[in-house]
């Protein structure tokens, strides 16, 4: 089951004596050979709230002997509109860069502004410009021909600035990780505020982390 992870998101880990199987949802491709060579000890999370929290929150531990997970810090979440609106004030901008990712994410970042999810009901918008942004929203793991342009997007959002990091590639580095044209995760280049797993995160997946980035960093999240 953990040789069958093709990017070592799933790991057994040894502390004291004791053997944990350890889940990184940052790493985690959603390939699902972990379901099928796992003769049913996995299925397919029905959601994952896991959306916009710091790095050490997307890992999962489970005490291998005992059968049961040792942290379980699952956030709770609402996507009210008044509670986005009292977070972010008027508007929150975001400015999206593809940092070299495989347009997956994209595809999914775009569903959230159709008639079905319509992100700027809540006064969410995409701008063009870094400039005009409050949040960089970052997929792909950062390769070395995008990492200057980054950084010079990141320089020119004016402070304060958030960050969130989307899909695995730009949690960890994904399955592209390791090659010689990646410098690595989103964080590699920029100090990143929040981590959205998934390959790709769906866009209520996307809709929850930045709402959980927004709650964790209130004070950067208004503008005086
Ligand atoms: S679904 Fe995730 S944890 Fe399971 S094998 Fe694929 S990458 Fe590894
Ligand atoms: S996380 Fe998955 S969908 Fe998103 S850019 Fe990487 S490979 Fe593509």
């Amino acid at each position: 089951m953990v040789a069958a992870c093709p990017t070592s998101a799933l790991k057994v880990d040894e502390s004291g004596g004791r053997e944990y199987l350890v889940l990184n949802y940052g790493d985690c491709i959603a390939c699902s050979r972990c379901i099928a060579a796992g003769s049913g000890a996995f299925r397919y999370a029905e959601k994952v709230d896991r959306c916009g929290v710091g790095k050490a929150a997307l890992v999962r531990r489970w005490d291998i002997q005992s059968r049961t997970e040792v942290v379980q810090d699952e956030p709770a979440l609402s996507q009210a509109a008044e509670q986005i609106r009292s977070l972010v004030g008027r508007a929150l901008n975001i400015r999206q860069v593809d940092a070299g990712s495989c347009n997956g994410c994209e595809a999914e970042i775009v569903a959230l502004t159709n008639p079905y999810y319509d992100l700027e009901r809540f006064g969410i918008h995409f701008v063009a410009s870094p400039k005009h942004a409050d949040m960089l929203l970052v997929t792909g793991p950062v390769t070395r021909n995008m990492a200057a342009a980054l950084k010079n997007a990141h320089d020119a959002v004016p402070s304060p600035k958030l960050v969130v990091a989307v899909g695995a590639c730009g949690c960890g580095g994904g399955i592209f990780g390791g090659s010689h044209a990646v410098v690595g995760p989103v964080d590699a280049v920029i100090p990143v505020d929040g981590y959205i797993p998934g390959c790709p995160p769906t866009p209520k997946m996307l809709l929850t982390g930045i709402l959980q980035v927004l709650r964790a960093f209130p004070s950067r999240s208004r503008r005086p």
